[in-house]
């Protein structure tokens, strides 16, 4: 479990790009918790901006998708592999409002 959660850890901060920091915690039902927080952003209070999803490839996915759109919105001149994404962030962001 331990080695394929940093491994996991790993890919995602690869994919995240550097203004990234990413992490995830185990919860105590042994799920994951997704957590990236900018390097360079704060939010309220003075901590970092960051996005935190619970759950296995969905949390990844919505942790992901939350970021790629904080890096367009705040960062355009950001180079992380993840924007590769931003053409099916916007579709799944889009299919989430039609479901409300
Ligand atoms: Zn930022």
């Amino acid at each position: 479990m331990t080695a394929s959660r940093s491994a996991r850890e790993k890919k995602a901060a690869v994919e995240a790009g550097p203004l990234a920091r990413v992490k995830i915690d185990v919860a105590r039902d042994k799920s994951f918790v997704y957590k990236i927080s900018c390097a360079t952003c704060t939010a309220k209070g003075d901590r970092p901006w960051s996005a935190y999803r619970p759950g296995a490839d969905n949390g990844f996915m919505a942790a992901m998708d939350r970021w790629i759109f904080h890096l367009t919105e705040k960062h355009k001149d950001s180079d992380a592999p993840c924007l590769a994404y931003l053409p099916e962030a916007q579709q799944r962001l889009q299919e989430r409002r039609e479901q409300h």
